[in-house]
């Protein structure tokens, strides 16, 4: 028997991912995966990088929204629904899943 999957953190929740976008969730807070490094952004002399390889990205990789704050929570809500194919139904269960 190998084992060929690929170790991934316990902690992190998957929340979304379609061909342009890949949300998570951990310690209690959601973000947006990189697509070049699956790697979260930070931001670096003014602007946001991938936290991986350093290249320049969105500044939508430096949001981070609370699981456990009802209000950050519904501004999420809003913006995935604003964003990306998925009903009201589909967030609040993304909600359950990173708590
Ligand atoms: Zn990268």
């Amino acid at each position: 028997m190998t084992d060929s999957a690929t170790h991934r953190d316990s902690a992190i929740t998957e929340l979304y991912q379609d061909q342009s976008a890949h949300v998570v969730a951990s310690c209690g807070i959601a973000y947006y995966l990189t697509s070049c490094c699956d790697a979260s952004g930070k931001g670096s002399m003014g602007s946001i990088v991938c936290r991986s390889c350093y290249e320049e990205v969105d500044s939508l990789f430096a949001l981070g929204w609370s699981v456990a704050d009802d209000s950050d929570w519904a501004r999420f809500r809003s913006h995935m629904l604003a964003n990306y194919p998925v009903s009201a139904e589909t967030v609040d269960a993304m909600h359950a899943a990173a708590r």
